[in-house]
């Protein structure tokens, strides 16, 4: 009703599309994630940024499912994530990931590793399949090598290709864990040239990158995150500019 109660509300309007409420991650005695309340609206892009160790990738690994959470909720658009079953696999389609290492099947060509999924698991027939895997291909730029097998491509064309895969899917969300950081330096800004095209493209990402330039383009929040928490979240520029925390602070004077 009043103004009071506005302003305590969070700043984004947008619609939320992931909610984690409360959520606790242990491995043993190991507290991996602790008490994460993280909200990501629809079209948003989030950038996760933290020391290694401090559970960036297990927060993206506990949002489709790789690992089980130990406390809290996670919902994909309103629903909440069963921990195994049937629903689970439908839920999880919801979600793409990207990783560091492009996971491409070997003995596989470009092409059916993007038509694979599609297929299988949206029962897509080849043909429809091939259609949509070379547009995927074409829009990351990789059209070219539709035939080829992963080896023969250079490592910012698979990942690339993963990208495609990955949207072949349709997720909802798209997550990518240090997508550039097995790269050589030469082939990081093609990688980053095609997320920064998804994220203008409307598509909600959870990115946990290092690379700044990616965060301040594309970046609608980062999330720092240090001992299984998350210590701060700020728009990149005042981030990357006026860290709070000193946790923040020293991790920045580290990587700048
Ligand atoms: P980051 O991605 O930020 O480097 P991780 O999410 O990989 O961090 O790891 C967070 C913490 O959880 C680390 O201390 C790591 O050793 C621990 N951890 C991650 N996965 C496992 C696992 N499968 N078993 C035991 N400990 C794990
Ligand atoms: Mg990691």
């Amino acid at each position: 009703m009043t103004a009071a109660k506005e302003e305590t509300s969070t700043p984004s309007t947008r619609d939320p599309l992931v909610q984690l409420r409360g959520v606790n991650k242990y491995f043993g005695e190991m507290h991996a994630l602790k008490d994460i309340n993280l909200t990501i609206g629809r079209g948003e892009v989030v950038v996760v940024i933290g020391p290694s160790g401090s559970g960036k990738s297990t927060l993206c690994r506990t949002i489709n499912r790789l690992e089980t959470i130990s406390e809290g909720s996670i919902t994909i658009d309103g629903e909440e994530l069963p921990q195994e079953g049937k629903e689970l696999a439908r839920l999880r389609a919801d979600v793409g990931m990207v990783f560091q290492s492009f996971n491409l099947f070997a003995h596989k060509t470009i092409l059916e590793n993007v038509t694979l999924g599609p297929m299988k698991v949206r029962r897509m027939k080849k043909a429809e399949a091939e259609q949509l895997a070379m547009q995927l291909l074409e829009r990351v730029g990789v059209e070219a090598q539709a035939q080829k097998y992963p080896a023969q491509l250079s490592g910012g064309q698979q990942q690339r290709v993963a990208i495609a895969r990955a949207l072949a899917m349709e997720p909802k969300v798209m997550l990518f864990d240090e997508p550039t950081s097995a790269l050589d330096p030469e082939m990081i800004k093609e990688v980053l040239d095609a997320m920064v095209s998804l994220a203008q493209g409307g598509m909600t990402m959870v990115v946990v990158t290092h690379e700044m330039g990616f965060a301040r383009t594309a970046g609608d929040r980062v999330v720092f995150m240090a001992d299984g928490e998350i210590v701060e979240e700020n728009t990149p520029e005042e981030f990357f500019t006026h860290p709070r925390s000193d946790r923040a602070k020293d991790f920045l004077g580290k990587i700048l």
